[in-house]
This record gives C-alpha cells, structure tokens and sequence, in this order.
C-alpha cells in the first residue's frame, strides 16, 4: 500500500520521531501549525477515524495514554489541542489515522 505515514512507521521516510514503542509512532509535524506540533499515529494502517472498531481500538486508547505522557514529558502545563481530521469535509489529507497534538500558543474555539 502506497501510504506515506505507514512508511514512516516502518522507516521507510525519514520523519524526526519523538516516541516510538511496538504499536505507536509519534513524530513532528512536517508543517508546524503550532510551536510544538506532533503527529500521533498506530503503526498499523486504520484509514481514519471512521474505520476504528472493535478488532483495532485498543491502539486507540493507547495513542491517548502516549499524549498524556508526552504532554507531561515536553511540559504542555498550559495545555494543549488534540485533533484528528476525518474524511473530506473534516480536512483529513493522509489516509492514516493520526492525532495531531498541539501546543506552546493558545487555540481558538471553534476550529476553522
Ligand atoms: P491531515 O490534514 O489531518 O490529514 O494532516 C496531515 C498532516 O501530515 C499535515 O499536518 C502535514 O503537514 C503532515 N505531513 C504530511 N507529510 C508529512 C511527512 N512526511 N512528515 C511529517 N508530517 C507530514
Ligand atoms: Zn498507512
């Protein structure tokens, strides 16, 4: 499958990782929208939010727990933003599940 973050999960691309166990990849962003800006992504190809399911979503609790430990480990104390665009109309542009975690400015509510 020709996917650009499944690549860079199995090294493939080159991306600045900044977390990286057996099932989730986090890396910086190619094209910050915020001073700190990470992608959040299962290693395992789920086409977006709207293919989570019984059989894959533990990956998705888990990419929730490696937020929290990465808010507290770069010290988002202020806070921060998760986002997952899905599909067309939600802005999804790669068809791999990914969170974006944001921080370091303060957010507007809501989104775009
Ligand atoms: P979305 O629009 O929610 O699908 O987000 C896709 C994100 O992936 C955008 O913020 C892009 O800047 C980012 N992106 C695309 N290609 C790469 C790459 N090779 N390395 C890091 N980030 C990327
Ligand atoms: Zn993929």
């Amino acid at each position: 499958m020709d996917c650009i973050f499944c690549k860079i999960a199995n090294g493939e691309i080159p991306a600045t990782k900044v977390y990286e166990d057996d099932t989730v990849v986090a890396f910086n962003d190619l094209e910050p929208q915020a001073p700190t800006h990470i992608l959040v992504i299962p290693k395992a190809h789920i086409s977006s939010a709207a293919d989570v399911n019984e059989e894959n979503s533990a990956v998705i609790s888990h990419i929730f727990e490696v937020i929290a430990k990465l808010s507290k480990e770069l010290d988002m104390t202020n806070g921060f933003r998760v986002v997952n665009n899905c599909g067309e109309d939600g802005g999804q542009t790669v068809k791999h599940i990914h969170f974006h975690l944001m921080s370091g400015r303060k957010f507007t509510w809501p989104a775009g």
